[in-house]
C-alpha cells in the first residue's frame, strides 16, 4: 500500500482502478492472463522485444550518419537496457509466475528500476530514469499495437493519475468514467483545480513524485476531502473509505433537500450565493443548486477546448444560453483571461518567452493589446445582454487606464453597433475584479468608476504573498487565511461602502465554508462560488447571526498568522455547523 498526500482541490472520496497517464496516454487494458496462455505470452514479450531493439538498432545507425556517433550514444544505452539480462529475466518470471501480462510486466519492471534510480538522490540518474520511461513507451507500443487506448476511448470508470494535466486536458475528460484524477504538480488555485470543481470530479493535486512505480489498474482511493491518495489499499482504509462515504453521502442528501431555499442569516439578513461557472451547459448546475445567478463566468474555456478561434457568434451563442437559462438572475460575463496557465494550444509560442507568465501578457493586458479579439467578445456580450440581466467584468485590472481603456473600447464597440442598426444592451453594469494588490490600493479611486466590484483572492493571494497558485512548493505559503488576504478585503470593503458600490468575492475563497463566517462579518453579502459548494456556504449562512460573524471576523483580524486564522475558523465552524466539518 503506498499512501501519498498531497492538496485536496474538489471533494468526495472515490475507489476505482489507476490509469496513469504519460505523455502518451498508454493504459493497460489487462494485468493478469490465464495460466494456460502464459507460454503464448512470453513469446509475446520475446518478439516485441526483438522488434524494439531492431527498431533502436536502427535509429541509432541512421542517426550516427546523419548527426554523429556522440548523438547515436543514446540509443546504445536504450538498447544496452532492452537486452540487460537482469530486466529479460524480471519481466519472464513475472509472467511465469504472477501471470502477469507482458505489457503489466513490462511496465512494472521498468518502473521499478526507475523508481530505484530516481531515489538514489543523484540528479544524473534521475534524469537517466526518463531513459527507461522511453523504453517502456516503446515496449508498450509495440506490445499493445492496434490494442492501445486512448481517453476517449473509456469504457469503465477510472482513477487518473498523472504528472500534470493542463486545464485544456481537464476541460475535456470523459465525466462518465473519469471518476477522480490526482496529479504530481498543481496547487490549490491552478485552473486545473478549479476545473476538478466544475467538473465535480474529486481530485487531489501537489503530490510530489510518486507515480514512476505505478502502472496503471491498481486499485486507488482518492479522497478529495483530505487531499490523500491511497495506492493498493489494505483492508482497513478500504473499510474507512466505505465509512467516509457514507457519511458524506448522508450529508450531501441532507443538503440536497434545501438547496432551493433562499439563503438568510438566522436574524433575516439575505445573503446572495450566486455560481462561478467555465461553460454555459454549467449553468444548469447553478440553477439546480438554487445559485442567485451567475457571479463569474470564466469566458476564456470557450478558447481553451476547440482548435479554431471562436466567432462572434460563438461567444453570442454561449452568452446567450446562460442570460435565457438564468432569466432575471444576473450573470457576471467576465472577459477573456487568456495568459499564464490558461493559453490555448495554437496560440502557445506566443506566450513561449514569457519567464514569468503569470506576471506576462494575460487578461485585460492581453485583451487591451489585442483590440479586434476583444471587440469580437464585446460586441457578443452586447448583443446577447438584451436575452437577460448580464454584467460585464475585466479581469486583472491593475491601474486606472486600463480600466478607463477596457471601458473606452466597450463604448466605441456600443457605437459601432448601433451605426450597424444591430440590437445591444447600452446601460450593462460595468464592474471590476479586484486581485491585484494595486487594485486593492487604490479602491477608493476605482469604487468611483465602476459599478461593482470582485475579489478574485485565487490571485490576490498570490501576487499579494508572491506564491505561484499552481506550484505545489510554496503551496503551504499559498494561504487564504493569511492577515495580510484579511486586511486586503476590508480595504475594499471600505472603499466600496463608501461609494456605495457591491462587492462579491468569486475567488475559491468563498467555495470554502470555512471563511463564510469571516467573509459575512466582513461586510460581504455576495459570494460566488463553485456550484458543487452553494449547499455547504447556505447551510453555514442559515446557522449565523451577522452579529456572530462580526465577531468571529473581529477576531481573526487580531491574530497575525494564517495557520491560526485558520485553525480558528476551523473550530468555528466546527461549533456552528459539526456537520461539514469531515
Ligand atoms: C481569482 O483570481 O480569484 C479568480 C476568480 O479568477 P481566476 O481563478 O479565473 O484567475
Ligand atoms: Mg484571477
Amino acid at each position: 500500500m503506498q499512501v501519498r498526500s498531497g492538496i485536496a482541490v474538489s471533494p468526495g472520496v472515490v475507489v476505482g482502478p489507476a490509469l496513469v497517464l504519460g505523455a502518451d496516454s498508454f493504459r493497460i487494458p489487462n494485468n493478469f492472463v490465464n495460466r494456460d496462455a502464459v507460454e503464448d505470452e512470453l513469446a509475446r514479450f520475446q518478439v516485441a522485444l526483438d522488434h524494439v531493439c531492431r527498431d533502436i538498432g536502427e535509429h541509432e545507425v541512421l542517426v550516427s550518419e546523419q548527426l554523429g556517433s556522440q548523438y547515436a550514444a543514446i540509443f546504445s544505452a536504450h538498447l544496452q537496457m532492452a537486452r540487460d539480462p537482469r530486466f529479460v529475466s524480471e519481466v519472464e518470471s513475472l509472467i511465469r509466475e504472477q501471470q502477469y501480462s507482458p505489457e503489466y510486466a513490462v511496465s512494472k519492471t521498468l518502473r521499478g528500476f526507475a523508481m530505484q534510480m530516481q531515489n538514489l538522490g543523484d540528479q544524473y540518474l534521475a534524469e537517466r530514469a526518463l531513459d527507461i520511461f522511453d523504453l517502456e513507451k516503446r515496449l508498450l507500443r509495440e506490445l499493445l499495437g492496434e490494442r492501445r487506448e486512448e481517453l476517449s476511448n473509456l469504457t469503465e470508470p477510472v482513477i487518473i493519475l498523472a504528472h500534470d494535466l493542463t486545464p485544456g486536458e481537464t476541460a475535456t475528460l470523459n465525466t462518465k468514467f473519469v471518476i477522480g484524477f490526482a496529479t504530481e504538480v498543481g496547487g490549490h488555485t491552478s485552473h486545473t483545480a478549479i476545473l476538478a470543481g466544475a467538473l465535480e470530479i474529486p481530485a487531489v493535486v501537489g503530490l510530489g513524485r510518486c507515480l514512476a512505480g505505478v502502472s496503471g489498474g491498481e486499485t486507488v482511493i482518492l479522497d478529495g476531502d483530505h487531499g490523500q491518495v491511497i495506492i493498493d489499499p489494505d483492508e482497513g482504509s478500504m473499510n474507512r473509505f466505505l465509512d467516509s462515504r457514507a457519511r458524506n453521502q448522508r450529508v450531501t442528501e441532507r443538503l440536497e433537500s434545501l438547496e432551493q431555499s433562499e439563503s438568510q442569516t438566522q436574524d433575516g439578513e439575505r445573503i446572495f450565493t450566486l455560481g462561478n461557472i467555465e461553460f454555459p451547459e454549467e449553468v444548469q448546475q447553478c440553477i439546480k443548486r438554487g445559485a442567485d445567478g451567475v457571479g463569474l463566468y470564466r469566458t476564456e474555456f470557450l478558447y481553451l477546448g476547440g482548435n479554431r478561434e471562436p466567432t462572434e457568434e460563438d461567444h453570442y451563442d454561449a452568452y446567450t444560453q446562460v442570460l435565457k437559462a438564468c432569466g432575471e438572475l444576473p450573470v457576471v460575463i467576465r472577459t477573456l483571461d487568456i495568459g499564464a496557465d490558461k493559453v490555448p494550444a495554437r496560440i502557445r509560442d506566443r506566450f513561449a518567452q514569457s519567464q514569468n507568465p503569470m506576471l506576462g501578457l494575460r487578461s485585460i493586458r492581453l485583451s487591451l493589446q489585442g483590440t479586434p479579439l476583444f471587440k469580437v467578445q464585446l460586441r457578443a456580450i452586447l448583443r446577447a445582454a438584451v436575452h437577460g440581466n448580464a454584467r460585464i467584468m475585466f479581469p486583472l485590472v491593475s491601474s486606472l487606464l486600463e480600466f478607463r481603456q477596457a471601458k473606452m473600447i466597450l463604448m466605441d464597440v456600443m457605437e459601432d453597433l448601433e451605426d450597424e442598426g444591430i440590437a445591444y444592451c447600452g446601460d450593462i453594469p460595468v464592474g471590476m475584479m479586484v486581485e491585484v494588490p494595486s487594485a486593492v490600493i487604490l479602491a477608493e479611486e476605482f469604487a468611483r468608476e465602476v459599478d461593482f466590484f470582485s475579489i478574485g483572492t485565487n490571485d490576490l493571494i498570490q501576487y499579494t504573498l508572491a506564491c505561484d497558485r499552481s506550484d505545489p512548493s510554496v503551496a503551504n505559503l499559498y494561504r487564504s487565511g493569511d492577515p495580510s488576504i484579511l486586511r486586503m478585503i476590508q480595504m475594499v470593503m471600505k472603499a466600496a461602502k463608501k461609494h456605495d458600490k457591491p462587492v462579491t468575492v468569486c475567488g475559491q475563497m468563498s467555495s470554502d465554508p470555512r471563511f463564510v463566517p469571516l467573509l459575512l462579518g466582513l461586510g460581504l453579502r455576495q459570494l460566488s462560488a463553485t456550484p458543487h459548494a452553494l449547499s455547504r456556504l447556505k447551510e453555514v449562512i442559515r446557522n449565523i447571526s451577522i452579529p456572530e460573524a462580526e465577531r468571529i471576523a473581529a477576531h481573526a483580524l487580531t491574530l497575525d498568522l494564517a495557520r491560526d486564522v485558520e485553525h480558528y475558523l476551523l473550530g468555528e465552524l466546527g461549533r456552528i455547523c459539526p456537520d461539514l466539518v469531515v
